[in-house]
């Protein structure tokens, strides 16, 4: 496994306030029940679909009114159809980030737009219903594979939820299983291994058609979503869709059209991989760590 962080743990992350989510996120926000902590108010605009991008402008974040802010000025630009990597040490800011971007939390200062339009102003169930989140750790029910996958939309007939679980990569071994895409998983079903189920959060996701992916990608090997299902993602299912994947292996750093390397609630670095190592800051030596190569 390539990783970028065992040397200087700068890419660690022990704790993702993301674990555990998988689905839409108007499912996501059913099972946090979030909606009653803070009231997020949906604005009038109707949101008909992702053109350009989506853009922090200068945003600032605190949890708390008292405590120092845990996002600072950021300012970043996530163009649509590509993937953009986000990368940094665990308390570095990156689910706050993507917490914003879906509106679990509205910014404290600042603005993030959506195609020039402020988030803020576009019906919250519209946007929401584009994005779906893979989160490191999958949360099955105990019931049938196929009620399983299709917690990701409730309406999806028989063969949508076979097509989504084979661009998942989870349809052979559903076939293999005692009762196919019947088979009872959870807690008193049959037992799943930590990338099947992964592989079935995902088909749960691809299920939503959503334009905007999430991807949470663990330190952890035993949890996290496999790296070989995020190549695989990334490469078909991922194409011309906006996917933002919290990173900490090389390989999907290397797949990614964008990285934005996040420090202390703040944007370090961004740009290109090239870029990145063409600054030869603080990705540019994490990277050369990771290859044991001495930079120029
Ligand atoms: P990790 O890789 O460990 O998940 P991260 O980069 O995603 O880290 P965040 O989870 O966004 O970082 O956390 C950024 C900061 O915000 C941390 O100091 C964290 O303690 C704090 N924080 C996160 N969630 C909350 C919350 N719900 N209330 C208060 N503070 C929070």
């Amino acid at each position: 496994l390539y990783r970028l962080q065992p040397q200087m743990k700068i890419f660690d992350s022990a704790r993702v306030n993301l674990g555990g989510l998988t689905g839409s996120v108007e499912q996501v926000m059913e099972l946090l029940n979030r909606a009653d902590k803070t009231y997020i108010s949906s604005g009038k605009l109707s949101f008909k679909g992702l053109k350009q991008a989506i853009a922090f402008n200068c945003v600032t974040f605190r949890y708390d009114p008292l405590e120092k802010p845990v996002l600072q000025q950021i300012s970043i630009t996530i163009p649509r159809g590509r993937t953009t990597a986000i990368v940094g040490p665990s308390g570095a800011g990156k689910s706050t980030l993507i917490g914003l971007l879906c509106r679990f939390y509205d910014v404290t200062t600042g603005d993030i737009y959506v195609d020039g339009e402020p988030l803020k102003q576009l019906n919250l169930a519209d946007w929401r219903s584009r994005i779906a989140i893979v989160s490191q750790d999958t949360h099955l029910f105990s019931s049938t594979i196929t009620e399983n996958i299709a917690y990701g939309r409730l309406d999806a007939t028989t063969d949508e939820i076979i097509a989504a679980a084979k661009l998942a990569h989870a349809h052979d071994f559903i076939l293999e299983l005692p009762q196919g895409y019947e088979t009872k998983v959870g807690d008193r079903g049959v037992r799943l291994s930590g990338g099947q189920r992964q592989r079935l959060a995902l088909a749960r996701a691809i299920i939503c058609n959503p334009e905007i992916l999430i991807l949470d990608e663990a330190t952890n090997a035993l949890d996290s979503i496999s790296e070989h299902l995020i190549q695989e993602v990334l490469q078909s299912f991922g194409q011309n869709r906006t996917v933002i994947v919290i990173a900490h292996r090389l390989s999907t750093i290397e797949q990614a059209d964008q990285i934005i390397v996040m420090e202390k609630g703040r944007v370090r670095e961004k740009g290109s991989i090239q870029s990145l190592l063409q600054l030869n800051g603080l990705f540019a030596q994490l990277y050369h760590l990771q290859h044991n190569t001495v930079p120029t």
